[in-house]
């Protein structure tokens, strides 16, 4: 991304002992997802144990980044000064992240032109020198 989609008035998102290594990643491109080391239950956002089994102990795994749009909506009202209008919130399916979905923005498009099932792909956006947050973009189809 050419441009930091959020302005400069909008607070970042903050780390806390769950979240840090997934943000650490982050902050080198790495998109990744916490694992249970005992189910293999893939759980994203990070916690701090396994819904599943209950389990404390975790992995990280790194994914591709594709996916496409399981919902979005379309943000009509700013949450920051000098937010352009409107912009999409959208839901993303991971391919290779165990079922998981992330909570993201789609850019460099048309907010009108997003629909459900459309594919999409990983984009970073690099916030400060250690704060890279995900962002997704239509994914160019092969013929
Ligand atoms: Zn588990």
């Amino acid at each position: 991304m050419s441009e930091r989609f959020f302005p400069d008035s909008m607070p970042p998102p903050l780390a806390d002992t769950t979240t840090l290594p997934w943000w650490q990643a982050a902050a080198e491109h790495r998109l990744v997802v916490q694992r249970c080391t005992s189910c293999r239950h893939t759980r994203l956002p990070p916690a701090p144990i396994c819904p599943e089994c209950r389990t404390a102990d975790a992995d990280w795994k790194e994914v591709s980044g594709l996916g496409e749009v399981y919902t979005y909506t379309l943000v009509h009202r700013p949450i920051a000064a000098g937010q352009e209008l409107p912009f999409v919130v959208a839901v993303i399916s991971l391919e290779d992240a165990g079922g998981v979905r992330i909570i993201s923005n789609v850019v460099d498009v048309d907010p009108e032109a997003v629909s459900i099932g459309m594919p999409v792909e990983l984009v970073w956006e690099d916030m400060s020198a250690d704060l890279a947050v995900p962002r997704f973009r239509p994914r160019e189809q092969k013929p």
